[in-house]
């Protein structure tokens, strides 16, 4: 299935929604603006478009295989891996210094965005090095960072993230590998971690493993999570006590090698500790919000080649006279308006969710690198609440849009030769992995809404009342987006102000919709920024700008209005008055 880039589109989110512009003001991105981010996209759309997008298919049919503790990749991985690391793309987003770019990470979002429609398998493993290296950057010392961060840029190396074990899935308190001090400033790990992506293969020299683990004597729980960095082969070039027990068969992303590694079969895993004993969780979070807001652009990358598909086929099959009569007999289905509904279905929920990703990419700028304190707490804030709804929605949002990929096929689509099947499959884990739906609809519930009584929650939905403001002003299609928009905006109020009135009280009542609650706001900033988009486009039109593009965004803004926020009752209603009729059931009549 033929793969092209989203550039243009890609372009005008970052430039119109996501600021990129006023990004080159802040200190160390003053060369990051439109013309660095036009070369950056248009180099890293020939890399995953020639290169990495024609293995996507070659790795569901030969996927990583297991031998005798060793991992050997799809071929044409190592090739492609090597091509995508001496171009220097793992290191966009890094430190120069430690040789990275040193580019924001709303250029570096759009570059993954790219890999992971081109080939969701390969992308997971530069996916992960980019957790091991921010969280490195927040909590490893200067030598850990010398050490580790330069060959994990280089790709001479690549980061796993070992949280998973048998008994501790969405419940991480439940960790129990253990670490004992060495004696020597290091530890000794011994415990099973499971699911771990990437955990072996043969596309590096090296693979440094995050592992979280308990020293002991640490307090039960949490709170008793220290993080240790173990490289598979240490500095002395001995392999250390690691061993790749096997990798899983699965669904979809057959590419990716899903280890079972156990730690310490003989005297223990070498590992040393990263930041401070029992603090590793919240160093792990680091590393699990970039990855999360990475999965989530996952998401997006997907539905956005599933896309691509669906209309291609529907322009072509031929089944059934228009409607319309516009033409004499059997026509192209992408005539038929249900055929139009699906693909616009699509294109508005990958639009939509890109929009939402691309502006909590330039957020997470923002608290990086903006001078001002408070500006920099703001963004902070923001892109923490945003981060669920990145991964939430935009992943369960895939599966949707890449099974739509299917019905526009019709039988064609449910044959594995057309490539929509895989896509499907290879999206069922996105909404599982780095935490489940339910797991990121909790913390949008607690940490996100609760926690700061809403004031995060409260200070979107004021901006999104300017948006309305702007977008009555403007008129035409636009005021028909600004009731939507505003009949969405106030549910959502109404759920915020629900939540925080019961969530102590009643936590049952409140969790039970959380799902529903980061659908209805995910839907909301979605539907709020392509709303924005659809102010730029108009300004742009007014100017006799790119019409065909510009209109474009204008029906498509139209559409999710109304197909999409219009939603939004219904979900305010399942949070606000659904929840007995989830719990009421005995747990015996099930
Ligand atoms: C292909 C693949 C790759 C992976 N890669 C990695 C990796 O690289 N590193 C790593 O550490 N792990 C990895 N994982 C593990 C993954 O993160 C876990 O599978 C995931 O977090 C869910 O845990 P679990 O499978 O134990 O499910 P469980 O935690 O047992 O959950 C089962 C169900 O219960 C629900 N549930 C559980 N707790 C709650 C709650 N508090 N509230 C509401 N609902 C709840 C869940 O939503 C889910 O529907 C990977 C998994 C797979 C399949």
């Amino acid at each position: 299935m033929i793969y092209r880039a989203p550039v243009k589109d890609m372009l005008f989110t970052m430039k119109e929604l996501a600021g990129l512009d006023e990004l080159t003001k802040l200190p160390g991105f003053e060369d990051a603006g439109e013309e660095t981010a036009a070369t950056v996209l248009a180099a890293s759309a020939k890399l995953t478009e020639d290169v990495v997008a024609p293995l996507n298919a070659t790795g569901d049919k030969n996927p990583s295989s297991f031998k005798d503790g060793q991992v050997t990749t799809t071929p044409g991985f190592k090739d492609a891996f090597q091509q995508y690391v001496e171009g220097g793309w793992q290191g966009v987003q890094h430190p120069p210094a430690l040789g990275g770019q040193g580019l924001p990470k709303l250029i570096s979002a759009a570059c993954m965005e790219m890999l992971d429609s081109a080939n969701l398998s390969f992308a997971l493993c530069p996916l992960l090095t980019d957790g091991a290296i921010e969280a490195l950057l927040v909590a490893g010392t200067p030598e850990q960072q010398q050490a580790y961060v330069p060959n994990l840029i280089a790709g001479k190396w690549t980061g796993t993230m070992n949280l998973t074990e048998p008994q501790a899935g969405s419940d991480l308190a439940l960790v129990s590998t253990r670490a004992d001090p060495g004696g020597d400033g290091t530890y000794r790990l011994h415990g099973t971690k499971v699911f771990i992506t990437y955990g072996e293969h043969d596309l590096s020299e090296n693979i440094i493993h995050l592992v979280l683990a308990r020293v002991a004597g640490a307090p039960e729980g949490v709170k008793g999570i220290s993080l240790f960095i173990c490289p598979k082969v240490l500095a002395d070039g001995t392999r250390n006590d690691i061993q790749c027990v096997s990798i899983e068969h699965k669904l979809g992303i057959k590419a990716s090698p899903t280890a079972v590694l156990q730690f310490g079969d003989a005297d223990g895993a070498v590992g040393y500790l990263v930041g401070k004993e029992n603090r590793g969780l919240e160093y792990m979070f680091v590393m699990m919000n970039a990855a999360r807001y990475a999965v989530g652009v996952q998401g997006v990358g997907v539905a956005e080649r599933a896309y691509q598909g669906a209309v291609a086929y529907a322009r072509e099959r031929i089944q059934g006279r228009p409607l319309d009569g516009s033409l004499p007999g059997a026509g192209p289905i992408i005539n038929h308006p249900d055929v139009r509904r699906m693909l616009m279905t699509m294109r508005a929920l990958t639009e939509g969710s890109r929009a939402m990703a691309l502006v909590a990419a330039a957020m997470h700028d923002v608290a990086h690198a903006h001078p001002d304190e408070a500006v920099r707490a703001r963004n902070q804030a923001a892109y923490e609440f945003l981060v669920p709804l990145v991964k939430g929605f935009s992943t369960e949002m895939s599966v949707e849009v890449a099974s739509l990929g299917i019905q526009v096929r019709g039988g064609a689509g449910y044959i594995e030769e057309s490539g929509a099947p895989q896509l499907m499959r290879d999206a069922r884990i996105l909404s599982i992995y780095e935490g489940t739906t339910a797991i990121q609809a909790n913390g949008l519930v607690g940490r996100k809404t609760m926690r700061d009584g809403g004031r995060t929650a409260r200070a979107l939905a004021g901006m999104m009342e300017e948006t309305e403001a702007a977008l009555q002003t403007q008129g035409g299609t636009a005021v028909v987006v600004a009731a939507r928009l505003g009949t969405a905006r106030k549910a959502f109020l109404e759920v915020v102000d629900f939540v925080l009135k019961h969530g102590k009280s009643n936590p049952n009542a409140v969790f039970a919709g959380a799902v529903p609650y980061l659908m209805l706001t995910s839907q909301l900033v979605a539907g709020w920024q392509l709303a924005r988009g659809l102010l730029a486009a108009e300004r742009s039109l007014a100017r006799g700008v790119d019409a065909d593009f510009m209109r474009a965004k204008v029906v498509t803004a139209r559409f999710f209005a109304d197909h999409v926020l219009s939603q939004a009752q219904s979900w305010r209603d399942r949070v606000v008055e659904g929840a007995s009729s989830i719990t009421d059931l005995s747990l015996d009549s099930f």
